[in-house]
C-alpha cells in the first residue's frame, strides 16, 4: 500500500471508526463480463454490524448500492477505498481491466470470457488485507459465482486463504477442463503441455514430496497476458514454444507447492522474501531433462546482469537482503531476481543437495516459528546473514557457472537495463544508460 493510499484509509477509518465494528460477515460475489475488458461485479453482503469499509486493488467504479429491502444505501468511494454504511446490501460496481503491468495486461474481458486475479475483481473488506489472523475471524465465508469451474467457497479465511484469492486467477471461458497428472488444465491443446506439465509434476514430487493440484489456464489464443498466479489457480497467456513462459510457469508452480505445504504470511514479508525468491528462481529449470545444467546456464546469465549492475552502479545495487524493507523498487527487483539466486547458489556452492535441505529448513523455521526457544530463533535468522559472501564487499566466486559468448553476454545487459530502467523510473531513479558495441565492455 502506498503512503498516500495509507493515509486515506487512516483518513477513513478514524472518521468512522465508531461505526466499523464487524460481526461475522458473509460476502457474495456476482461476476460478469461486459466486453471491451469491463468486469461488472454484484457484491452482496451481511452481517456487518454498523458498516464494511473495502479496499480493491482493481480499477474500481460503484454504480449503485442497495440495503437489504432494496432501499438506496450510503456510500463513499475514494483511492481504491469504499465505505458501505449498512449492515448488509448491495453494492454493484465495475472493473477495469487489460492495464499494462509486470507480466504484461492484467487481465481482460470480453462479452461472454473473462481472466483476471482476485485482487483486481474483488472489493474486499479492509479487515481480510490484515496480517493479524484475529481481524480474519470478523469474516464468516466468502462466495464467487460466475466461473467456469463452478462456485468458489471459503469459509473462516485465513490470511492464507486470502492471500491466495487475491493472486488466484478467476477465469469465465469456453474451453473445458482436461486433466493432465497433478493439474486441471484449460488450453486450446492441453495435449501439447502433456509431457512438460509430468516432468515439473515430478520435479515438484521430489521437492516437496507432493505436488498441488492447481488449475492451470494457459490460453494459447493470447499473447502477453497475466491472468493471476496463487496457490489455486495460474493462469496467463501462454506459448508452449516459448521458454520464457515455462519458466514462469515452474516459478509460479513452486510458489503454489510451497504456499500448500507452508501455509504462513511471514515467508511474504521482507526478511524473507527475498530467500522464498531466489528459491523459486532457482527452480525455474526444474522442468528441463537436465536441470541442473539448465539451471546453471541461467544461473550464468543472472551472473552477467549482476556483474554489469554493479559495475555500473554499486552504489544502488550493491544491496543487503537484510534490509529489504527499506530498498526500492528497483533494488527489490534486482535483489529477487538477479542477486538473491546467485546468493543462494554461492552459499550452497551449487549443490542441488544443500539447496534441497535449506529449503526444508527455511520451510520448518516459518511452520515452528512461534513454537522455537529464542535461541534456536536467533540460530536460524542468523543463517543468511552470516552466509552472504556479498555482502562484506563484493567477493561472490561464481567461476564455476558456464561461461557465455561476449554477444550473448551483451544482449543479456542490454535487456535487463530496460527492464531494470522500468523500476527505476517508477522509483524517480534516474535510469541506466542503455548499452551499445562500443560502451560495453567485458
Ligand atoms: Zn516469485
Amino acid at each position: 500500500m502506498t503512503g498516500w493510499r495509507k493515509g486515506a484509509a487512516l483518513f477513513l477509518v478514524l472518521l468512522l471508526l465508531p461505526a466499523l465494528a464487524l460481526g461475522e460477515a458473509s460476502l457474495h460475489y456476482q461476476l460478469t463480463p461486459l466486453g471491451e475488458n469491463l468486469l461488472q461485479v454484484e457484491m452482496d453482503f451481511s452481517g456487518a454490524e454498523g458498516g464494511l469499509l473495502c479496499y480493491g486493488e482493481g480499477k474500481i467504479t460503484v454504480l449503485s448500492a442497495r440495503d437489504g429491502t432494496g432501499a438506496p444505501l450510503s456510500w463513499q468511494a475514494r483511492s481504491g477505498y469504499v465505505l458501505l454504511e449498512g449492515e448488509e446490501g448491495t453494492v454493484t460496481y465495475q472493473v477495469s481491466l487489460g492495464e499494462l503491468g509486470k507480466h504484461g495486461s492484467q487481465g481482460f474481458a470480453g462479452e461472454r470470457s473473462f481472466l483476471c486475479s482476485g485482487s483486481q475483481a474483488l472489493l474486499l473488506p479492509l479487515c481480510l488485507w490484515s496480517v493479524a489472523e484475529e481481524d480474519h475471524s470478523q469474516v464468516g465465508e466468502i462466495t464467487l459465482s460466475g466461473l467456469t469451474a463452478g462456485n468458489l467457497v471459503l469459509t473462516h479465511p485465513t490470511w492464507c486463504d486470502m492471500y491466495s484469492l487475491r493472486k488466484d486467477g478467476l477465469y469465465l471461458g469456453e474451453l473445458t477442463p482436461t486433466r493432465l497428472g497433478a493439474f486441471t488444465v484449460y488450453s486450446q491443446q492441453p495435449e501439447a503441455l502433456r509431457e512438460r506439465l509430468s516432468r515439473i509434476e515430478q520435479g515438484l514430487e521430489e521437492l516437496f514430496g507432493f505436488c498441488p493440484q492447481v488449475i492451470l489456464v494457459l490460453l494459447e489464443d493470447q499473447a502477453n497476458l497475466f491472468g493471476g498466479s496463487g496457490r489455486e489457480v495460474i493462469a496467463s497467456s501462454f506459448d508452449p514454444d516459448r521458454e520464457r513462459d515455462w519458466e514462469l510457469l515452474t516459478h509460479r508452480l513452486f510458489h503454489a507447492a510451497f504456499d500448500t505445504a507452508c501455509p504462513e504470511y511471514e515467508v511474504h514479508m521482507p526478511g524473507c522474501l527475498w530467500l522464498y525468491e531466489a528459491l523459486a528462481v532457482y527452480h525455474e529449470e526444474l522442468w528441463q531433462e537436465n536441470p541442473r545444467q539448465a539451471g546453471e546456464e541461467m544461473l550464468a546469465r543472472l551472473w552477467t546482469r549482476c556483474r554489469d549492475c554493479l559495475d555500473i552502479r554499486p552504489e544502488t545495487f550493491r544491496v543487503n537482503p537484510m534490509e529489504e524493507e527499506n530498498l526500492t523498487l528497483a533494488q527489490q527487483e534486482f535483489l529477487h531476481y538477479t542477486y538473491a539466486p546467485l546468493l543462494l547458489y554461492d552459499a550452497c556452492n551449487g549443490e542441488q543437495e544443500q539447496v534441497k535441505a535449506l529449503l526444508q529448513a527455511f520451510m520448518t523455521a516459518a511452520l515452528e516459528w512461534d513454537s522455537m526457544e529464542q535461541e534456536e530463533q536467533v540460530a536460524l535468522s542468523a543463517w543468511p546473514g552470516d552466509a552472504l559472501p556479498l555482502l562484506e564487499g563484493g567477493s561472490m566466486d561464481l567461476s564455476g557457472l558456464p561461461a557465455l559468448g561476449a554477444e550473448e553476454e551483451e544482449q543479456i545487459c542490454r535487456e535487463y537495463r530496460q527492464e531494470i530502467n522500468t523500476w527505476l523510473k517508477k522509483g524517480g531513479e534516474q535510469p541506466l544508460e542503455s548499452t551499445n558495441n562500443s560502451s560495453f565492455s567485458k
